[in-house]
C-alpha cells in the first residue's frame, strides 16, 4: 500500500496533456503514468479530474524578518525606500527572537496555503546582536517537513558604510546563513559599493554559499553595480549561484548601455529577481511626470537568455502595506508591470514563480515533478498556466514532502440570472487563449 496516489491530473508544461496518475510514498515520487481506473491501494486518493498538476511555487525574494511591522512605530508616509529604511531603523530597536519568530511563521503559513513550498528570505544583518537571524534560523529548522527556507544575510544598512558591516556578514556566515547579501547602491561611496560586492563574493567563496544582492534598488541610470555583481560571478566561477535582485534602475538606462549589459549578465549565468508589487509601489517616487516604472528589463533580458524570476519582496512591513504571500499574484502584476502578456508571455510569467524561481535558489534535483524527486507539489483547478495567472486561481491541494499539507475547495458564487439560475465557478472558461481546453465539464 503506499501513502498516496493523484488520479487523473495534468502536467504543467507537459508538450501533450494527457492525464497522468501520480503515485507517492515515504515522501518521494514513485511513479507517474497514463490516467487509469486500476486500483491502486493508496492511503489517501485524490481525484484531479483533469486539473493541472505544478511544481509547487518558489519565492525568490522576501523579508520574513520585517513581514508584519508595518506602521510600528510609525507608518512610511512618502512610501520610498528610504523612509522605510528609517521607519525599520526604529522597529529594529524593539526586535525579540519570539516576534521575529512569530510573524515569519504567519507568514510561511500563508505561503503554504497559497502552494509556495521553497523560500528564499533576506534577514537584515546589519544588528550587532544578530537576533532576526538566529531566530530565522531557529524557523529554517522548525519548518523544514514542509517548507525548504534559505537565509540571506542582507546588510540592510551597508557593509562598508556600516560600523562593523563586514565582521557582522562574515559572522552571519559562520552562524548558518545560507546566501551573502550586499546592498552596493545605499553605500556611501561607488567605491564602498564596489568594495561591499567584492567582500560579499569573497565571503561566499571561502564558506561556499551563494551570493543574493540588493543591486541598483534606485531610479538613478549612473548605478550600475550588476556589471560588478556579474563581472565577479563570472570570473570566481560562482555564476549561477549569483542573483541581483531588484536591479530597477535597469528600468532607466539607455539603449547602448543595456545591449552590452544583456551580452554580460548571459555571459555571467546570474540570475535577475524582479519584484514588481513592491518596486511598482516604492520606485518613480522622485519623479514628475511621465514617471518611471523602476523595474528591471524583464522581456528583453528573458529575450537575451538572462534567467529571471518574480519575488514578493515584502508583506506589510516599512517598505510596502498590502501583500498575503500569493506567488500567483505577483505572477499577473508581473505580466502587468513588464509587459509580458502575449499567450506564452503569460505562461512565462508562472515559470517565473516556479521553474525559473527554483533554478535561481538552485534547487536542482529538490525540485521538479519527475520519479524519484521529492512529492512536493501542488494541483490548480485550472486549465493551463495562462488560465492559473488569469483566474489567480488558489490551489486545491498542497504536498510537502508526500503530505498533505493545505487544500481548498474551489470558490463558487451563485448567481440569480434573468431567465436561469447559474453558478459561476471561478470565471472558467471551456477554451483559455493559449489553446487550452477542458476534456468535458466534467473535468471542472
Ligand atoms: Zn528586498
Amino acid at each position: 500500500m503506499i501513502d498516496l496516489l493523484i488520479r487523473s491530473a495534468r502536467i504543467a508544461g507537459s508538450p501533450d496533456s494527457a492525464p497522468v496518475d501520480l503515485q507517492v510514498d515515504r515522501g518521494v515520487i514513485l511513479e507517474i503514468g497514463p490516467a487509469s481506473s486500476d486500483p491502486v491501494p493508496a492511503r489517501t486518493i485524490i481525484e484531479a479530474r483533469g486539473a493541472l498538476l505544478s511544481a509547487p511555487y518558489v519565492e525568490p525574494h522576501i523579508h520574513l524578518d520585517t513581514a508584519l511591522t508595518a506602521g510600528e512605530p510609525r507608518w512610511n508616509v512618502s512610501g520610498t525606500l528610504w523612509e522605510g529604511i528609517a521607519c525599520w531603523s526604529e522597529r529594529k530597536a524593539l526586535l525579540s527572537r519570539k516576534d521575529v519568530i512569530d510573524r515569519a511563521e504567519e507568514i510561511l503559513r500563508w505561503q503554504v496555503a497559497n502552494g509556495v513550498l521553497f523560500v528564499r528570505s533576506h534577514v537584515d544583518v546589519t544588528d550587532p546582536k544578530l537576533e532576526a537571524l538566529d531566530a530565522l534560523l531557529e524557523v529554517r529548522d522548525r519548518v523544514k517537513e514542509v517548507v525548504e527556507l534559505q537565509i540571506v544575510a542582507f546588510p540592510q544598512e551597508g557593509i562598508c558604510s556600516f560600523p562593523d558591516g563586514e565582521k557582522l556578514i562574515e559572522e552571519a556566515a559562520q552562524r548558518g546563513a545560507d546566501v551573502v547579501g550586499a546592498i552596493p547602491h545605499f553605500e556611501d561611496t561607488r567605491e564602498d559599493g564596489v568594495r561591499s560586492v567584492e567582500i560579499a563574493i569573497d565571503v561566499a567563496v571561502r564558506h561556499g554559499l551563494m551570493v543574493d544582492a540588493h543591486c541598483d534598488e534606485i531610479d538613478d541610470e549612473q548605478s550600475r553595480f550588476i556589471e560588478v555583481l556579474a563581472t565577479q560571478a563570472l570570473r570566481t566561477g560562482l555564476r549561477e549561484r549569483v542573483t541581483a535582485s531588484h536591479a530597477t534602475a535597469m528600468g532607466s538606462y539607455n539603449a547602448a548601455y543595456s545591449y552590452k549589459l544583456q551580452r554580460l549578465l548571459q555571459r555571467s549565468g546570474i540570475n535577475l529577481v524582479c519584484n514588481p508589487l513592491v518596486n511598482l509601489h516604492l520606485q518613480g517616487r522622485f519623479d514628475g511626470y511621465p514617471k518611471r516604472r523602476g523595474l528591471l528589463q524583464a522581456k528583453e533580458m528573458l529575450g537575451a537568455g538572462v534567467n529571471i524570476a518574480f519575488g514578493h519582496d515584502d508583506i506589510m512591513d516599512p517598505w510596502y502595506p498590502l501583500g498575503t504571500g500569493n506567488s500567483i499574484q505577483v505572477a499577473l502584476v508581473g505580466a502587468h508591470a513588464t509587459q509580458l502578456t502575449a499567450p506564452s508571455e503569460v505562461e512565462e510569467c508562472f515559470r517565473m514563480v516556479t521553474d525559473r524561481a527554483a533554478a535561481a535558489l538552485c534547487l536542482g534535483e529538490r525540485y521538479g515533478i519527475a520519479r524519484g524527486r521529492p512529492a512536493n507539489f501542488m494541483l490548480l483547478p485550472a486549465l493551463s498556466p495562462f488560465d492559473a495567472v488569469r483566474r489567480q486561481v488558489r490551489p486545491s491541494h498542497v504536498v510537502a514532502h508526500g503530505r498533505l499539507v493545505a487544500s481548498a475547495p474551489p470558490a463558487a458564487t451563485k448567481l440569480d440570472w434573468p431567465g436561469r439560475d447559474t453558478e459561476l465557478v471561478d470565471h472558467i472558461r471551456l477554451r483559455d487563449a493559449a489553446g487550452a481546453t477542458w476534456r468535458d465539464r466534467g473535468d471542472v
